[in-house]
């Protein structure tokens, strides 16, 4: 299988780019955040618990983030792999992950982190709030603070990554189909 790890803060770009790579590389593409407002747009016991954390622009629990991966990962094991976007953001997530795709004797082939500036980022937010119709790009102090729990907890998922000799990094900068061909130079690398 095929595991790419998207990372980079909130606004860098992950989903777009996942877009163009589940069709190049036929992947299924995992983000948590969307499955996540899914749940909570139909209200089920699981959105409703989910809604109060990302309304304050805080992080779900891991037991929930990690049910989420689980459930799909279980569902598409005979695939070609994953695009896991947003997810894992806690080093716990990480292991976990790490932990779930080994009973498939798989693993997370790259991690490609996307660097972006964040004034960029907090302008890219706000920007995207009026297509995206999401309560929590609407606000700056809550843009921030999604911004700072990144920085807190999930900054160090990259460390994590780097340490286990998986970590890639793209300029999320500039030309869409520019960052997709950086980010399809690291996967034609690794299938080599
Ligand atoms: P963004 O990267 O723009 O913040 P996402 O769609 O990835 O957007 O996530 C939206 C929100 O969903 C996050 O701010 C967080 O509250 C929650 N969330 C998504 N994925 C996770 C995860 N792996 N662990 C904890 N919370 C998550």
């Amino acid at each position: 299988m095929l595991n790419i790890v998207l990372f980079g803060p909130p606004g860098s770009g992950k989903g777009t780019q996942s877009q163009k790579l589940i069709e190049k590389y036929q992947l299924v593409h995992i983000s948590t955040g969307e499955i996540l407002r899914k749940e909570i747009a139909e209200k089920t016991p699981f959105g409703i618990v989910a809604q109060k954390f990302i309304d304050d622009g805080n992080y779900v629990p891991d037991y929930m983030a990690i049910e989420i991966i689980q459930d799909v990962i279980e569902k598409n094991s005979g695939g070609k792999g994953f695009i896991f976007d947003g997810f894992p953001r806690t080093v716990y997530q990480a292991e976990t992950l790490n932990n779930i795709l080994n009973k498939y004797n798989s693993g997370v082939s790259v991690m490609i982190s996307f660097d972006v500036d964040e004034e960029i980022l907090i302008s890219r937010l706000q920007n995207r709030s009026g297509v995206s119709c999401r309560p929590d790009d609407r606000n700056k102090e809550i843009i921030k603070k999604r911004l700072e729990l990144y920085h807190q907890k999930t900054a160090v998922v990259k460390k994590y990554y780097l340490e286990i000799n998986k970590y890639q990094s793209v300029n999320g900068l500039g030309d869409i189909d520019k960052i997709f061909s950086d980010i399809c130079k690291v996967i034609e690398n690794i299938l080599k």
